[in-house]
């Protein structure tokens, strides 16, 4: 398997370290429809299983796709509401 680096924002995710960095071991990225189906529990190691009982998934935007992986670190509060967030990201956008 090559290695991969994986840069990530979600601060409030257990794996997410200094540096925007995940450290995970591995990640389970699917469509949120997908994602939407199955408990937090359900992660990389049930991708094939996955991938059984629904076929491969297709996304049209990378904002259909989410990172089945995310845990929610043990005292961790969003930085501020999805809405306040998302005009956070949009302002951001753009700068660029
Ligand atoms: S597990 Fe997912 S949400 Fe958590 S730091 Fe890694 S990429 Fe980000």
């Amino acid at each position: 398997m090559p290695q991969l680096e994986v840069y990530c924002t979600v601060r409030n995710c257990h794996y997410w370290a200094d540096g925007e960095h995940c450290t995970a071991e591995k990640i389970l990225v699917t469509t949120d429809a997908i994602g939407r189906l199955y408990p937090e529990s359900v992660d990389a190691a049930e991708a094939q299983d996955i991938v059984r009982q629904h076929g491969p998934t297709e996304a049209e935007k990378c904002y259909d796709t989410c990172c089945k992986t995310f845990t929610p670190r043990d005292g961790a509060k969003p930085a501020g509401t999805p809405a306040k967030m998302a005009g956070k990201a949009q302002r951001l956008a753009t700068r660029h």
